[in-house]
């Protein structure tokens, strides 16, 4: 692609490192962005600036928050003895969507894969593993996607915590296989966390 503007050719570049956003795309974002008043750009700028010097993660499950623990974890409703593993935020807002789940949460931040170079301690698994030796948690429900990388983490997590008094239990598969939660209708995701499985059960079945 050829620039009349090098100023013009920078913007481009930057915007098509998103992901999805190919050369054409990010040309058309960008030029959208010039037909704007001045304004506009320094808002986005300006608030994709502060969120990634300031955002923070929540010290007892690692969701993306503004304050050190997040609103889920501060709430003296929730109960905090039952621990929905996820991947990501995405993840914790389709289940918050559902209204159908009152405990906390732990964000992997990933899912164990090694084709992508993701490994174990790339994850937040050992905070989740302190957490449960130290016997505050009763009940882990594990919520990740169920494709090869979500079960290949699964079962790593079920390994490191299964000698420790603790419930482990999954979603029911309402949830076609290879679907992200994200993707789940409420209805359905609601009703797969009320009838959640013993989590050995659905290494029986698979
Ligand atoms: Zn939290």
């Amino acid at each position: 692609m050829d620039f009349s503007s090098k100023l013009l050719e920078n913007a481009v570049n930057e915007m098509s490192q998103l992901p999805g956003i190919g050369k054409r795309t990010a040309l058309r974002l960008v030029l959208h962005l010039l037909k704007q008043p001045k304004e506009q750009t320094h808002k986005l700028s300006l608030s994709l600036q502060n969120m990634r010097d300031e955002v923070n993660f929540c010290e007892n499950c690692h969701n993306i928050s503004d304050t050190k623990l997040c609103e889920i974890c501060a709430n003296p409703n929730r109960l905090s003895h039952i621990v929905c593993v996820v991947e990501d935020i995405r993840d914790v807002m389709a289940i918050e969507n559902t209204s159908q789940y009152r405990g906390h949460y732990h964000v992997l931040g990933g899912k164990i894969s090694p084709m992508d170079g993701v490994g174990p301690s790339e994850l937040n698994i050992t905070t989740l593993v302190e957490k449960v030796k130290s016997g505050v948690v009763e009940e882990i429900i594990f919520a990740l996607s169920s494709t090869m990388e979500g079960d290949t983490t699964n079962f790593y997590i079920f390994k490191q915590i299964e000698a420790y008094k603790v419930v482990t239990t999954t979603i029911a598969r309402g949830i076609s296989v290879g679907d992200e939660l994200e993707y789940a209708d409420e209805v359905t995701l609601g009703r797969s966390i009320l009838n959640r499985i013993p989590f050995e059960n659905s290494l029986k079945s698979s």
